[in-house]
């Protein structure tokens, strides 16, 4: 069965990739009828960032694409917080020490720095591997009782993984395909620390054998790590779950991985959702408050990296989960492209029932000191929305249907000649005089009305559109007329003439 997992480490917000990493797994677990977990790897605890575990999971939430089980969730496998499992990984490291897979190493800071600045001198990028482990103090090069000893007053040790020496890797990725791999080139990685707590390499894989986990989906930044994972899993006699590595999401412009600068730069967030960092207070914007819906997310994301083999874009969530194949993720990074990621956001404004776009509009106008009529703002929306991208677009597109213009624009200004009010005045009383008050109607006696007399239509349409509106925008100008009323229409064309 397939069981798939997200292991975000709570450091601080989930940027974007990380959101990406989720969707592919939450994808590819219900397109096999499996499950989507999501494990908390928190051991590190210099990093921890307090909040980022509750932004992550609302984050998910957000999006629609919450884990099967999780902390406080279905713990089928629990708990979900490696923090709280710390009690457990210590026997595995024991494990790999008794069967020759790892090793204590009381090599300190100072030790590396030497090794490594030796290397240097001689033009090498420094190795942690057999030939180092060799030199230093360690259960493979100390005596058993000294190293009890040793750590029996307490001096500070590692374990590490004993790479192999001289052996080449076969290693396989369901997008890279396989991967040769020559031992020689891997450290003796740390597995566990004298505080008492695994690494991410030693957690990681005993959490994913543990949890039964299928496929490991996760970002290229881990496709390093994937030779030592493989090993590992060897080591305990374990069988490894297939690997496949998503490829790296590009800056928009230039070369390089999308970094928080470039959406500071260009205006965008690469976040889900608002974040104040805690200890900075610095806040950083988020997808959900610029006003993206949440479907509009996931499309765009679920783009990055993958397509479903026709020049289709638009996708909803059931879709995606229908087409969705890992077999079909490229290996070429993606570009992020922040002006198409509006284009989405605009398809699925459009798709929004007008009464529930009406609804999300409701407040912004509440804060502006504006009571409407919900009717109403229906209809108001109705109108703009195709020019909308986001409901925050919608104020500044509709102001004058519920406001009355303060000021005129000074450009369109021009349109207002010497005959205008004479020509205003005789169109309030032709507005008087009709009584069915609806769009069609009112443009209908209107234009009668201009050709019997004559009148050229620019000469009345802009200057009416002008007194309606304060500027030469918004939607069918009988539409407005329709929606402000007789009266409010009579009243604001006097004003303009006044
Ligand atoms: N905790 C790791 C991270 O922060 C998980 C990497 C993996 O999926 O193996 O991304």
């Amino acid at each position: 069965p397939v069981r798939v997992r997200f292991a975000p480490s709570p450091t601080g917000p989930l940027h974007i990739g990380g959101v990406r990493t989720a969707l592919f797994n939450y994808l590819f677990a219900k397109k096999n009828n499996g499950v989507f977990y999501v494990r908390i790897e928190d051991t590190d605890q210099n990093r921890f960032v307090p909040g980022a575990e509750a932004y992550i999971m609302e984050a998910l939430e957000w999006l629609g694409i919450a884990p099967d089980e999780t902390v406080g969730k279905n713990e089928k496998f629990g708990p979900y917080r490696q923090s709280e499992r710390k009690a457990l990984y210590k026997q595995y490291a024991d494990q790999l020490l008794r069967s020759g897979w790892a090793y204590y190493a009381f090599d300190t800071a100072e030790d590396l720095d030497q090794l490594r600045k030796n290397a240097e001198e001689t033009g090498k990028t420094f190795i942690y591997n057999h030939s180092v482990r060799e030199q230093l103090d360690n259960s493979l090069t100390v005596s058993a009782e000294k190293v009890a000893e040793r750590i029996a007053n307490g001096e500070e040790y590692v374990i590490r993984f004993k790479t192999p020496v001289n052996e080449t890797l076969h290693l396989k990725d369901i997008i890279r395909g396989e991967i040769k791999f020559d031992t020689n080139l891997l450290d003796d990685k740390v597995l566990f620390k004298s505080d008492g707590m695994p690494t991410y390499h030693l957690a990681n894989i005993v959490d994913d054998h543990l949890m039964e986990t299928s496929h490991v989906i996760r970002g290229e930044e881990w496709l390093p790590s994937l030779p030592l994972h493989e090993l590992l899993y060897k080591a305990f006699g374990w069988e490894a779950p297939e690997f496949a590595h998503l490829p790296l999401i590009l800056k928009p412009v230039g070369n390089g991985k999308l970094s928080k600068r470039d959406g500071d730069k260009l205006g965008f967030p690469v976040f889900p959702l608002d974040w104040t960092d805690p200890v900075s207070g610095e806040k950083s914007s988020g997808y959900r408050e610029k006003g993206f819906f949440p479907e509009a997310v996931v499309n765009f994301l679920a783009l990055l990296g993958w397509n479903d083999g026709t020049d289709q874009e638009l996708f909803s969530l059931d879709e995606l989960v229908q087409k969705f194949d890992l077999n079909r993720v490229h290996k070429a990074g993606a570009k992020f492209d922040p002006e198409k990621n509006k284009w989405f956001n605009q398809h699925y404004l459009k798709l929004q029932s007008n009464a529930s776009l009406a609804e999300k509009f409701l407040p912004i106008l509440a804060e502006k000191g504006i009571t409407a009529d919900k009717t109403y703002v229906t209809k108001v929306v109705s109108l703009v929305k195709e020019r909308a991208t986001f409901v925050t677009d919608f104020y500044e597109l509709s102001d004058f249907f519920f406001t009355a213009p303060t000021a005129y624009d000074e450009k369109a200004a021009k349109n207002w000649k010497e005959e205008t009010p004479h020509l205003m005045q005789e169109l309030i009383s032709v507005l008087e005089n009709i009584g069915d008050f609806t769009s069609l109607n009112i443009e209908t006696v209107v234009k009668d009305w201009m050709t019997k007399n004559e009148i050229g239509m620019g000469k009345v349409m802009q200057p009416f559109r002008l007194s309606l509106v304060g500027a030469l925008k918004g939607p069918h100008l009988f539409d407005i007329v329709e929606m402000l009323g007789k009266e409010e229409t009579i009243k604001r064309l006097q004003q303009a003439i006044s």
